[in-house]
């Protein structure tokens, strides 16, 4: 069996343009949502998501309120900051980009985040809600992985789910959805680490495998079954002498390998990753919304 490749940039390129028809249904009455966005420092990578954010705000009609900081910004002035986008009736949804400089305190940053404009999930009041399945932000990248299960017409009901990782930010809220007991969830989820005394056990009884560990061949072909569906949440830049840049990006996943196995399979780039920015889009324009009791 030849997979089916899951195009994270057409699902995301269609959710988007449903959240840009909302957006301008929502201008007609007067609502404009609008993202708040913190960087501090001149990390590359933050740079360039913080950049990609911005744009995709544009794109599809939202306002975005940009703040570059030096990495020396003082935690008082940080907070200060996170304290004014909470006031401020144009923020429905306030971005902080992690990691923050040394020095400065993440954890009290996300505390001091005014939960009703956590729109990256990671309050520790929102998580709570998500975990006794209330309404409330889901984290981005984990919601979009379920978009793109959903989708593509993968059943999740029943479902026996394998996810290699156990962060805060994939593994573990991804592992709360979808053992709640609606849509997105049902299914049966063992999350596996570092501990997990024989992963391969694991990932072959599968439905369904979500890899979010950070290595590359983390899953090969011998650790799943036929017809399994693969989700590989994974950046890793690995060297390639024939890219201008000297490196190029894989995921966790053999890709090739795996796809001649898996009935669908996620490719990276272009698989898990336009999901995520679009999740946080999606929960500006919720944010606005509920701000506006509709
Ligand atoms: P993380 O905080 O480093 O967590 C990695 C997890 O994987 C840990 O729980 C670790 O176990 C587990 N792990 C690592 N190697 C393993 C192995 N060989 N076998 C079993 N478990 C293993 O990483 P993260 O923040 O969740 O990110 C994971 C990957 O997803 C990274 O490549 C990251 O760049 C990518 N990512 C992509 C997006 C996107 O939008 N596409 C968003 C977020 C993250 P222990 O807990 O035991 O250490």
């Amino acid at each position: 069996m030849t997979a089916r490749i899951i195009d994270g940039k057409q699902v995301a390129a269609d959710m988007r343009a449903e959240l840009k028809d909302e957006v301008a249904r929502l201008k007609q009455q007067a609502i404009v949502p609008g993202l708040g966005v913190i960087l501090v420092g001149e990390d590359p990578a933050s740079q360039s998501y913080v950049t990609a954010k911005e744009r995709a705000c544009e794109d599809i009609g939202l306002y975005s309120d940009d703040n570059r900081l030096p990495a020396d910004t003082s935690q008082e002035d940080l907070m200060a900051l996170v304290e004014k986008m909470n006031k401020d009736p144009k923020i429905n949804g306030i971005l902080v980009q992690l990691p923050l400089p040394k020095g400065l305190n993440e954890a009290d940053v996300l505390l001091a985040i005014d939960p009703a404009k956590d729109v990256d999930g990671f309050h520790p009041m929102n998580v709570g809600k998500m975990v006794v399945g209330e309404k409330t932000f889901l984290p981005c990248t984990p919601h979009g992985v379920i978009q793109l299960l959903i989708r593509s017409g993968v059943k999740l009901e029943g479902a026996e789910v394998a996810i290699v990782g156990r962060s805060n930010i994939v593994g573990k809220p991804l592992a709360n959805m979808l053992i709640q007991k609606n849509a997105t969830g049902n299914a049966t989820v063992t999350v596996c680490h570092t501990r997990t005394k024989n992963l391969a056990e694991h990932t072959k009884r599968a439905d369904i495998v979500i890899v979010a560990a950070g290595r590359p061949n983390t899953v090969t072909a011998d650790m799943v079954k036929d017809g399994v569906v693969v989700i590989d949440v994974g950046v890793n830049r690995v060297e390639d002498a024939t890219k201008k840049s000297g490196y190029r990006l894989v995921g966790d996943v053999d890709f090739e390998a795996v796809k001649e196995k898996a009935s669908f399979i996620t490719p990276v780039p272009g698989g898990v990753g336009p999901m995520t920015i679009t999740m946080l889009l999606y929960n500006t324009v919720e944010s606005a919304k509920r701000a506006a009791g509709l």
